[in-house]
């Protein structure tokens, strides 16, 4: 029973229709997330990384049925929670809870820490009274708050200590995966760490899974096992987190990689440019990243869509230059 994966998508799909033309006759389909498909195992972390505008966001409500996917399905525990609705989609979201970037906007300024973080407990077990009270602080030191902390409003916490609440809060439903998307980019960089420190040690402590969502590739290491690189909605490499960084790939993942600060600067890595954004001159056909590709380009880069394929055990990568090793393997 173990041996199944926590979470695992397989081949999600979310479109967005755009009214193209004037008269708004023209439709295009936009391909927010195309053909996904990853598993998260208990109690492990899968890091979900990609420049703002990959799909990140949008995997993440999906998986949590906040939003509908368009194809794909979604299971849970071995559950296919992809069509389920009404009581029993309550309850499953009970299992699952999702930490946003910005702490205060997910927190209602009108109430107290002890409302915001008691409110799931009223809500999920009918908890009230000294019973949820006493509930509430043994959630505000789990997060590393104080009991005096409980009659405060968020707009007298920093961002650092609204976050720790707004992950108390998602802890009060006793969850088996936090969604966390970007929780510490809207941070102080000193306040990150203790915020990734947190998460590390409620994980060890609740056997939690996590799905981390980041577009930062240097936070992923501390936290993730296994990380999956978005490009324009697509996975383009994926793998144990330190194949990402000793081996990685791909040439997005490889220009993602050279970019972070090095502690020694005469490290003698040299930093791979990446040119524009993900608005750059979108190919029609071909592989999506070409446009922005540092390295030799081939002949179909241009013309045909590279599959994600299995270059090695665990190792999945879409690039032409890394044609599946499948059949010598066999
Ligand atoms: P990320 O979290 O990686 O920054 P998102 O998942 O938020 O990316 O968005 C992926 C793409 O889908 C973006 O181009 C965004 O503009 C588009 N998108 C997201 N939600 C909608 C929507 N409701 N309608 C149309 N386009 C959307
Ligand atoms: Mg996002």
């Amino acid at each position: 029973m173990s041996d199944i994966p926590l979470l695992e998508v397989r081949n999600l799909s979310k479109h967005y229709v755009q009214r193209g033309s004037l008269l708004g006759q023209r439709t295009d389909v936009f391909k927010a997330v195309d053909t996904v498909s990853f598993s998260l195992p208990r109690g492990k972390t899968l890091g979900l990384v990609g420049e703002s505008g990959s799909g990140k966001t949008t995997i993440g409500k999906c998986a949590l049925r906040l939003i509908e996917p368009t194809s794909g399905q979604i299971l849970f525990d071995g559950q296919d929670i992809t069509h389920i609705s009404g009581g029993e989609l309550r309850r499953r979201r009970s299992d699952m809870q999702m930490i946003y970037q910005s702490p205060a906007a997910s927190l209602n300024g009108r109430m107290t820490i002890g409302e915001i973080i008691g409110e799931p407990l009223w809500l999920h077990e009918r908890l009230r009274g000294q019973r949820r009270r006493e509930r509430v602080m043994e959630l505000l030191h789990i997060v590393g708050l104080k009991t005096e902390h409980y009659y405060r409003f968020p707009h007298e916490f920093s961002g650092g200590q609204q976050q720790r609440v707004g992950i108390a809060r998602a802890l009060a439903v006793k969850p088996k995966l936090l969604i966390l998307d970007e929780p510490t980019s809207a941070l102080d960089v000193s306040v990150q760490a203790q915020v990734l420190n947190l998460l590390h040690e409620l994980q060890q402590q609740f056997q939690l899974s996590y799905l981390f969502i980041s577009h930062d590739l240097s936070v992923v290491r501390y936290l993730c096992d296994q990380v999956a690189l978005l490009y324009l909605g697509k996975v383009v490499e994926l793998a144990d987190v330190e194949t990402i960084f000793t081996r990685p790939k791909h040439p997005y993942t490889q220009a993602l990689i050279s970019a972070i600060p090095e502690p020694d600067p005469d490290g003698g890595r040299e930093q791979i440019l990446l040119q524009g954004d993900l608005n750059l001159r979108t190919p029609k056909q071909g592989c999506p990243f070409a446009p922005r590709c540092h390295v030799a380009k081939l002949a179909h880069c241009e013309t045909d869509v590279p599959p994600l394929v299995e270059v090695e055990a665990r190792h999945q990568v879409s690039c032409h230059l890394h044609p599946s090793s499948a059949h010598s393997r066999n």
